[in-house]
């Protein structure tokens, strides 16, 4: 078979030797705490999913849906918007809803990159953007997220003819993987390089509602001239436990969206209609799910980064989102710590490479496990003593 060249570009998956072992000591019985799945472990609210039960029985939604939703979802996403952020959106021309918006996050890369353009991207980051980049023949160039820098990229060490030849730039605050929360100042120094060098952003924002202390962070739609160069990709996944039901959105510059919506028409038919209807309960009824999650959250965050601390595995304590990433002690690698964590104490962690090169001396964990899970997962750290080697 002719296979296309595009994908022997894309990296190998890197832990499938960590993965193998998993699934072999599962097999003989050994019990793993996992940190390493970035999925909600709570259920979706009770009230979304009755509405998803009533919709599936009506007809009207067994058909095909139409690429761009239906209109109340369209308006219901604006209205949420405009609560949330203050932020005005024309439900026809600046949003798009989508089917997950990882969906969308792969998807945009067709509107903007040919073979041989780059796109800037953050490392460590969500393996998507720079994977839809390659498959469209493009180039990543990586923005190093560095600690000291409260892992936001610095604008200023992008050499001027990398920006000139950059069709787009990816953010992604609150940051998966490193927790890092970002300012509406950072935003709007993002948009004037943007705009200097005629980039298009996309903010990847699913984190706006994980947040600890009660610190809402701001959206990218907020930052003045924001709207002129670039759009926001959201996603109903992480904040109301919905990751199983496939839908996010995109909002923003509307002939960005226009773009989007050109390709995304001839690419797939939407969103099936009673998901749809199911994500217009969640955002228009109780919002009481955010805090409670959130609570739980910022316990485990805090009982996890106090004994990482204990065994010398320094983590700076994240803004948002639900996931630690800690330094590895000197003298190991990310993936050696992976595997000496998963054979001396059976705690299973993602070594931070897999994020990219300024990852590696990182591992990242996901507290979503439920809360005896964790505990069980923290005590069992606590015992492991490699860290003095
Ligand atoms: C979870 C996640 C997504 C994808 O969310 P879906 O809407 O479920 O596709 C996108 N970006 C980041 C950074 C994520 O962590």
């Amino acid at each position: 078979m002719k296979f296309a060249k595009r994908l022997d570009r894309l990296p190998p998956y890197l832990f499938v030797d960590i993965n193998r072992r998993i699934a072999e000591m599962r097999s003989k019985g050994i019990d793993i705490v996992t940190f390493a799945i970035g999925d909600p472990d709570l259920p979706t609210p009770t009230h979304i999913i009755d509405r998803l039960c009533q919709e599936a029985l009506v007809p009207a939604n067994h058909r095909y849906p139409e690429t761009d939703g239906l209109p109340e979802l369209r308006q219901s996403i604006a209205d949420w918007y405009s609560e949330r952020f203050n932020v005005a959106l024309d439900p026809d021309a600046e949003v798009l809803p989508l089917i997950g918006s990882k969906e969308g996050i792969g998807h945009i890369a067709f509107c903007f990159v040919e073979s041989g353009s780059t796109v800037l991207v953050p490392d460590p980051g969500y393996p998507v953007y720079s994977m839809a980049t390659m498959i469209s023949g493009g180039e990543p160039h990586y923005m190093p997220l560095l600690e000291d820098n409260g892992f936001l990229p610095r604008f200023e060490a992008i050499p001027s003819s990398v920006a000139a030849g950059s069709a787009l730039m990816w953010l992604n605050y609150p940051n998966n993987p490193t927790g890092a929360g970002a300012s509406l100042e950072f935003f709007e120094e993002a948009v004037d390089f943007a705009r200097r060098h005629d980039i298009a952003i996309c903010h990847d924002a699913p984190y706006t509602e994980v947040y600890f202390e009660g610190r809402k962070p701001p959206s990218f739609m907020e930052a003045r001239g924001s709207k002129d160069i670039g759009v926001e990709f959201h996603s109903l996944s992480k904040t109301y436990h919905m990751t199983g039901w496939r839908i996010g959105m995109v909002v923003g510059n509307r002939d960005m969206i226009r773009a989007l919506f050109t390709v995304k028409s001839n690419l797939d038919s939407g969103i099936p209609q009673a998901i749809q209807l199911m994500a217009i309960e969640a955002l228009r009824g109780s919002q009481e799910v955010i805090d409670l999650h959130n609570e739980i959250l910022e316990h485990r965050r805090d009982r996890l980064v106090a004994v990482l601390d204990e065994i010398g595995l320094h983590a700076r304590i994240p803004d948002g989102t639900f996931y630690v990433w800690a330094r590895v002690p000197d003298g190991y690698s990310c993936v050696d710590l992976a595997r000496e964590l998963l054979e001396q104490v059976h705690v299973a962690v993602t070594p931070g490479i897999g994020y990219g090169a300024s990852g590696a001396d990182y591992i990242r964990f996901s507290i979503t496990l439920p809360d005896d899970r964790l505990e069980e997962g923290v005590q069992r750290l606590a015992r492991w003593r490699g860290g003095s080697r």
